[in-house]
């Protein structure tokens, strides 16, 4: 029997697992979510002893019950390969009395190389299976991380096209270099006068076009995406909870059964969402931990039940949370509403129309599993500095913002439970500001220039992604305003 995706905002129409990921978003504008979570099929016992490829088939393969054993297989080994600079894909790293799941070895040291180095094989077998003959074109919003994932993972796969907005002046340098010297045929990058959220409605607003759709259809293209809101990133994300869970079993660091905490520095909610999935199979996980910076929604949504987008947007050091929007949030709504679309798309269409909503009392319940903190930029500088100090670790500005909001509930709350944090990017990757809260005498140097001063006071050898963007040619300049996005996407495919 299939497992089968519902639309969060249509109760009737229910999709396949490959039609989903080639869908990206459902007609309806609803984000698919499965009919009900698989449990686990094996045991912590057989997981512990399993590599990382392993434990993404047995985990994958419960969520995309369309896709043969073969395919599932060609796909996450075709993904988690040599592109990763460990063998273990997401090595989980003691640092003080936390567990750092370091999530940023893949081909552009962030998080989003676990899911995006492996959808574009999920697209193009879904595509196979499905008999499409169109070529895909891939629309992505980034707040910087998501970007450069998606176009490494993109880059030259056959059939397919991508194009990238991402908020000018709204990324790091690095980041927008990584960008802007991306390889391919098939790629395009896109700066847009104004912030994530814009970038982000003005691609859903694309999706949503009918006509735009026809006319590409007659040009033989055909929309998809590689935002967190397709499924085909979320299942991913789902196989390194599982797998943290089963190294510390295996390290003994904690015994059979034993619940732990999860943080998550979260910005989409995708990351965060994986976790929650991961427990409802069956991971031993007590509370999910929603780490935000100083745009702290989420926080405020989890205290009081409204979500509240009207608010000034703050530009932080750890940009790939500076989010208003956190689209996956949707998913989670839907499931606390009791699988009630028409519920959701009400509480959707508040949030478009008038940027809030609240919850009932009866979905607040269904929220004891989530636990809402965050750090300002003071108290991400501040950890980062003293966990520095004391045990010579450093870690970058997202995964700061976590770590301190772990340390904060725990102090808070008295729960002694062991603590896994997401560790969602090197410290390369945002390294002015990560230097900068080292020492303060960083402050005016230039990023390329703090590369090799990291390197020799974390004793870690300087990634690949880095080395390479040092010299390499600048080969996209296309910029427009946010409501121009349409016009651009037009010009890019010649329709
Ligand atoms: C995208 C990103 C996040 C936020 O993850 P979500 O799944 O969007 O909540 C956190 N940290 C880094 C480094 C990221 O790139």
């Amino acid at each position: 029997m299939n497992l089968l995706y519902n639309s969060t905002r249509n109760g009737e129409k229910k999709a396949t697992a490959s039609e989903a990921i080639l869908k990206g978003l459902a007609d309806d504008g609803g984000l698919f979510v499965p009919e009900y979570i698989p449990k686990l099929n094996v045991t912590m016992d057989e997981l512990k002893s399993m590599s990382y490829q392993e434990t993404a088939f047995e985990v994958m393969k419960q969520f995309l019950t369309d896709f043969t054993e073969e395919e599932l297989k060609h796909c996450i080994n075709s993904a988690y390969d040599s592109k990763f600079d460990t063998e273990v894909i997401a090595p989980l790293v003691k640092v003080g009395d936390t567990y750092h799941l370091e999530l940023f070895h893949g081909a552009t040291i962030a998080f989003k190389d676990m899911a995006l180095s492996i959808l574009p094989h999920l697209l193009t077998t879904a595509a196979k299976k499905n008999r499409v003959t169109k070529e895909i074109v891939i629309l992505t919003a980034t707040s910087g991380d998501t970007g450069k994932a998606a176009l490494a993972g993109f880059a030259d796969v056959p059939g397919t096209k991508i194009i990238v907005f991402y908020p000018k002046g709204g990324v790091s340098r690095i980041q927008e270099l990584q960008m802007v010297t991306q390889k391919g045929d098939n790629t395009s990058v896109v700066a847009i006068h104004g912030n994530f959220d814009n970038a982000q409605s003005g691609v859903k607003a694309i999706f949503e076009d009918k006509e735009l759709e026809k006319e590409l259809a007659e040009a033989r293209y055909q929309f998809s995406s590689a935002n967190s809101i397709n499924i085909g990133r979320l299942v991913p994300q789902v196989v390194y909870y599982v797998y943290a869970y089963a190294k510390l079993l295996e390290n003994e660091e904690i015994a059979p059964g034993e619940e732990i905490n999860v943080t998550v520095p979260t910005g989409n909610f995708g990351n965060i969402l994986a976790a929650y999935y991961a427990k409802q199979m069956g991971v031993p996980i007590a509370k999910l931990i929603c780490a935000s910076n100083e745009n702290k929604v989420l926080f405020d949504f989890f205290r009081t039940g409204v979500y509240d987008k009207n608010r000034e947007f703050i530009l932080t050091s750890s940009p790939s949370m500076d989010i208003l929007i956190s689209s996956n949030l949707e998913r989670l709504i839907y499931t606390i509403a009791g699988q009630d679309a028409q519920k959701n798309a009400e509480l959707m269409a508040e949030l478009r129309e008038k940027g809030v909503y609240e919850i009932t009392p009866e979905m607040r319940e269904k929220l004891a599993d989530f636990e809402g903190g965050f750090a300002t930029e003071a108290e991400c500088a501040e950890t980062i500095r003293k966990t520095y100090e004391r045990t010579g670790y450093v870690m970058d500005t997202h995964t700061a913002v976590a770590a301190s909001v772990c340390a904060k509930y725990r102090r808070d709350s008295g729960d002694g439970r062991k603590c896994l944090v997401a560790s969602t990017a090197s410290p390369y990757k945002f390294i002015h500001s990560v230097m900068t809260a080292i020492d303060e005498k960083y402050a005016s140097a230039d990023e390329f220039s703090l590369i090799d001063e990291l390197s020799s006071i974390s004793g870690t050898a300087i990634p690949k992604a880095v080395e390479e963007i040092r010299n390499a040619d600048i080969r996209h300049r296309r910029e427009c305003d946010a409501d121009c996005m349409k016009e651009i996407v037009k010009e890019i495919l010649s329709v």
